[in-house]
């Protein structure tokens, strides 16, 4: 005998979040049942869809469920077992009761009944149950409620379809479709076009970090660290060039803002450098979260988060620059090593928000970053864009001449024969270009205030984990 019931042909008449103003109307009502209380003679069910929540209150006198007009429908004679599929049909009271009282957390049901007004109810809604179907019955509790914010991360990753279920993750995740949709409506309204390069590829894009290495057919390839070199070719016919995709890094450390599988969202563009890209990446930012400000309101109340919307231009440092205010406040650190986590959190201390640090040692930045004209050839045209201590994007003015572009991969220790495809490129009149990478899991943690990238990502994976 099973508890559980087809979906037939009922279908959702409303979602939660459209049931205001409708007292006395029928409505299918069709979620997941994220509490329970059960007072003995009541049962209170709260419904989540995927628009937010309505509570259902089961009575075990229904007649007293139902308001005048309705409560003269006369019962069908369904029961536990064997439910009528009209949907016309009104279980009786009984038989609706019963299977309040069997429902656990987290059960697919749908409910037809009437929207009732009831202050003390969430929202001031509440639905009186003519009829329910349970189409699938939770036979296990997670062990974490979906309401709560803090619950050990492993324990949740472990069933993270259900962890996504919880309130404040399904907010971050609201806000991360918003997030990329204003990336891209901001980016198409400039002109750019979007783009799909290969994931499965035969020589590292920038070398050094650490690669990911695949069977491919007989040989070896490796999953793409960055779509760097394509898009910088692909500048060649279309000039704006956008792609947000996965990038892989084999980072074998395990911090809260590094995953092996990332989204990045990567920007080329020909005939400007790297000052005109900064430009265009502060626009971005600052766009996308005035937008998410204005579209999201609800979820960024349930995160607590008071968002600015940053003024442009962000503050611009030189690398230079804070190297000696780093020495001020007493740190160690010669000029050419890369600022640590320490470093980055005295930063922090004293600037705030975004900011960009430009022009950093050449020989800091990758291979295909353009040496700065200044004379001394030390300098690179580059930047990070900064959230506090975070790092969320890294850009440059790319080489365009070919004898420069060898020279650099000899001087950074890399075969320039293991580029021969990207570097033939370069004999068809490559334009000038710059371009950048952001972190889509990083940007978001900026804007959720999201401090594990974990939870900005949907599956994540890292060192120890490649499940579920
Ligand atoms: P970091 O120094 O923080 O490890 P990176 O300088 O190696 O980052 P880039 O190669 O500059 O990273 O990549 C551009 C952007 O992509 C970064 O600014 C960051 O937002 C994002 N990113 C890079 N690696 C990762 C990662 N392992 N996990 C999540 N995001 C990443
Ligand atoms: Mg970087």
């Amino acid at each position: 005998m099973s508890l559980e019931d087809d979906l037939g042909d009922w279908r959702r008449s409303h979602y939660s979040s459209e049931l205001q103003g409708m007292d006395g109307r029928e409505v299918t009502l069709m979620g997941y049942v994220s509490s329970i209380r059960d007072h003995g003679n009541i049962v209170f069910v709260m419904l989540t869809d995927k628009e937010g929540e309505v509570q259902i209150v089961f009575k075990k006198d229904g007649s007293s469920n139902l308001p005048e007009a309705e409560s003269k429908v006369e019962p069908s004679p369904s029961s536990l077992s064997s439910l009528s599929p009209s949907p016309q049909s009104l279980q009786s009271s009984h038989s609706l009761f019963s299977k309040a009282k069997v429902l656990k957390e987290h059960s697919s049901i749908a409910v037809r009944g009437v929207v009732k007004s009831m202050k003390n109810a969430p929202k001031g809604i509440e639905i009186i149950p003519r009829e329910m179907k349970i189409l699938s019955l939770a036979r296990s509790i997670p062990p974490f409620s979906i309401y709560s914010k803090s619950i050990p991360l492993d324990a949740r990753l472990d069933i993270r379809a259900v962890d996504l279920r919880r309130h404040y993750l399904r907010a971050v995740f609201k806000i991360r479709h918003n997030v990329l949709k204003a990336i891209r409506a901001f980016l198409d309204e400039q002109g750019f076009i979007e783009v799909n390069t290969p994931k499965m590829i035969s020589t590292a894009s920038e070398g050094g970090a650490a690669l990911f290495p695949i069977f491919y057919f007989d040989r070896e390839a490796f999953l793409a660290q960055s779509p760097q070199l394509y898009k910088e070719q692909l500048t060649l016919a279309f000039e704006k060039v956008y792609e947000i995709a996965p990038i892989f890094r084999a980072e074998p450390s395990r911090t809260n803002r590094h995953l092996a599988e990332a989204i990045s969202v990567d920007v080329e563009h020909a005939f400007v450098n790297y000052e005109d890209v900064m430009h265009i990446l502060e626009g971005m930012v600052s766009h996308v979260i005035g937008y998410v400000k204005d579209k999201n309101r609800e979820e960024l109340d349930m995160l607590s988060m008071d968002l600015v919307k940053p003024t442009t231009p962000f503050p611009r440092y030189r690398y230079s620059e804070l190297v000696d205010m780093l020495r001020r406040e007493g740190a160690r650190i010669e000029w050419g090593d890369d600022f640590t986590t320490e470093h980055l959190k005295a930063l922090a201390g004293i600037l705030k928000g975004y900011y960009f640090v430009v022009d950093w040692p050449a020989s800091m930045r990758p291979f295909y970053t353009k040496v700065k004209g200044d004379g001394s050839y030390a300098l690179s045209e580059s930047f990070d864009l900064m959230y506090n201590d975070l790092e969320i994007s890294s850009g440059s003015t790319r080489i365009n001449r070919k004898d420069e572009l060898i020279a650099r991969l000899k001087m950074q220790g890399l075969k320039p024969e293991s580029f021969t495809h990207h570097l033939i490129v370069f004999d068809y009149g490559m334009p000038p270009h710059a371009g950048f990478g952001l972190g889509l899991e990083r940007f978001l943690m900026t804007i959720t205030g999201i401090e594990n990238i974990r939870d900005t990502t949907f599956y994540p994976r890292d060192i120890d984990r490649l499940v579920p």
